[in-house]
C-alpha cells in the first residue's frame, strides 16, 4: 500500500548528513519511492494513507547490533555482580529452565521495547532462535539472528553437535525469510565458552553457508588475560588464527584491544559492536572508541541483553558513547553528535551487511523509518537536530515506526503486537520460572 509522510524535517543520514527542512517521503510496498524537498508527490501516487509530520523529524530507524532479546525475562533479576559470576551462577542456570515459549514471549517483550524506542533492526544471539524468528516474522521488525554456540568439550563431534545442527537448521529455515527481513549468522558465544577447534568449526561452517559470525570478544580484562594464558596470544589473534575473521563478523564489546588487535580488526573489516551501557554496568571497562574510529574500524552500537543494561534503549547508547569518551579522555571534542548518531544507524547497517538496503533515506532503499516528535520541550529551540538526538532526546518521543514499508507503530500505538498480552505472558512465565 502507498504511504505518504508529509511536512517533515528529514534527516537523510547520507554521507553529508543532509537535512531536508520541509520534506515529504512516499513509500510504496517495502521501499522508499520518492523523497521530495518541496512536498512534491509523484502523480501516480495515491496519498490516501498520509501521516502529517509537521514540525517532527523523520530519520532511518536505529540498528541495535548486539542483544539477547529473550534475556528481558531476566531484567533486574541479578545485578551488581562481576560478569563471570553473573553469567555462570545466575544467567546460565536460569536460562537452562527456559522453554521455547518462554523465549518467544521474552523476545516479544524486547521487540515491543525496541519498536517503542525507534529500533527497526536488531542483531540477536540466543537459543530457541526459531522462536525468536517467529516473533520477528509476526511483529514485522528486521533482524539478524544467531543460534548461540558454546562447547567446552575438546572431543566434540561436529556432525552430531546439537548446537551446530540447530544453527544450520536455523540458517536453512530462516535466512532471507519474512519478506527478506531475517538474516541468519552463526553465533559462537566467545573464546572462553568455545574450545578452539569448535570455534574453527563454526568459522568453517559460516564460510560453507556463505554467512557471517556474531561473537563476544574481549569484553573483560579477565577474558583478555585468560586468552594470553590459555592460548598464548590475544583474543583477536586467537580468532584470526582460527579463521573467524574470514567471514563478515560482528564482534561485540572489544573493550580490551591491543594496538595490534585494532590493526587486525581494521584489516579484516570486522565490525565492533560497542555496548557502553552494558560495559559500564558490568564494570567491564571503557572501549578505546576514539582510536577505534580514527583507525577506521566500523563501530556500531548495541544494548546487549536487558539483563545487563537493563533496557534496550538505543538513544541511551548514543548518548553514553559520546559522553564516556569525552569524560574519560578529558576531551569534549571526541565523538561528536554526528559520529554518535552514525554509529547507531549507518555503521550498524554496514556491520550487518545491509547498508545497501537500510540506514539512508533515499529512493530505492527499504522503508525502515521512525518519526520523532521534536515539537516536545526538550527539542526547543530547534538549533541542531543531530545534537538534539545525541544530547537532549528521549526515546519515548519516538511516535511512529515503519519497517519494510509497514507501519509497526503510529502515534504511539503498536499495530502488530498486543502489548497487554505480551506483558501478561511474561509476568506469568517469570513467576513460574522462579517457582512463585
Ligand atoms: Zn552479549
Amino acid at each position: 500500500m502507498d504511504l505518504l509522510i508529509k511536512n517533515a524535517k528529514v534527516l537523510t543520514m547520507n554521507e553529508s548528513m543532509d537535512i531536508i527542512e520541509n520534506g515529504s517521503i512516499t513509500v510504496r510496498d517495502d521501499k522508499i519511492y520518492y523523497v521530495s524537498k518541496e512536498g512534491v508527490v509523484p502523480p501516480d501516487f495515491s496519498s490516501a494513507n498520509t501521516i502529517d509530520a509537521k514540525g517532527k523529524l523523520v530519520m532511518p530507524g536505529l540498528i541495535n547490533t548486539h542483544t539477547h532479546a529473550a534475556m528481558s525475562l531476566l531484567r533486574n533479576y541479578a545485578d551488581d555482580m562481576p560478569l563471570e559470576k553473573w553469567l555462570f551462577e545466575k544467567m546460565f542456570p536460569t536460562e537452562d529452565k527456559f522453554t521455547g515459549e518462554d523465549v518467544y514471549w521474552g523476545a516479544m517483550l524486547s521487540i515491543v521495547e525496541m519498536i517503542r524506542t525507534g529500533t527497526t533492526t536488531f542483531a540477536d544471539m540466543y537459543f530457541f532462535m526459531e522462536e525468536v524468528a517467529r516473533a520477528v516474522e509476526e511483529t514485522g521488525i528486521r533482524a539478524n539472528l544467531s543460534r548461540g554456540l558454546q562447547c567446552f568439550d575438546e572431543q566434540f563431534d561436529a556432525e552430531t553437535d546439537k548446537r551446530l545442527n540447530e544453527a544450520k537448521e536455523l540458517f536453512n529455515n530462516w535466512n532471507g525469510k519474512a519478506d527478506g527481513r531475517i538474516r541468519v549468522y552463526l553465533g559462537p558465544h566467545s573464546i572462553y565458552t568455545c574450545v578452539p577447534d569448535y570455534l574453527r568449526e563454526a568459522a568453517n561452517l559460516a564460510k560453507e553457508l556463505g554467512t557471517g559470525i556474531h561473537i563476544h570478544l574481549l569484553e573483560t580484562q579477565k577474558e583478555a588475560k585468560d586468552s594470553i594464558r590459555n592460548f598464548g596470544c590475544t583474543g583477536v589473534e586467537h580468532c584470526l588464527k582460527l579463521g573467524v575473521f574470514d567471514v563478515p563478523v560482528i564482534a561485540a564489546h572489544c573493550v580490551h584491544l591491543s594496538d595490534n588487535d585494532l590493526e587486525i580488526l581494521v584489516k579484516k573489516k570486522v565490525s565492533a559492536a560497542h555496548n557502553p551501557g552494558s560495559n559500564l554496568k558490568l564494570g567491564s571497562g571503557i572501549a578505546r572508541l576514539p582510536e577505534m574510529l580514527s583507525k577506521g574500524l566500523n563501530v556500531c552500537l548495541g544494548t546487549d541483553g536487558a539483563a545487563s543494561n537493563n533496557n534496550l534503549d538505543m538513544f541511551e547508547e548514543i548518548r553514553l558513547s559520546g559522553l564516556i569518551s569525552k569524560g574519560f579522555h578529558l576531551n569534549p571534542t571526541l565523538i561528536d553528535a554526528n559520529e554518535a548518531v552514525r554509529m547507531a544507524v549507518s555503521n550498524g547497517a554496514k556491520a550487518l551487511g545491509i547498508q545497501d538496503e537500510v540506514g539512508v533515506i533515499r529512493a530505492g532503499m527499504k522503508a525502515d523509518l521512525m518519526i520523532v516528535d521534536t515539537n516536545r520541550v526538550n527539542y526547543i529551540p530547534k538549533n541542531n537536530v543531530v545534537s538534539a538526538l545525541a544530547y537532549s532526546s528521549n526515546s519515548l518521543d519516538v511516535e511512529t515506526v515503519i519497517v519494510n514499508g509497514k507501519v509497526l507503530m503510529e502515534g504511539g500505538q503498536l499495530k502488530t503486537i498486543d502489548e497487554e498480552k505480551v506483558i501478561y505472558q511474561v509476568e506469568k512465565r517469570v513467576k513460574q520460572l522462579s517457582g512463585k
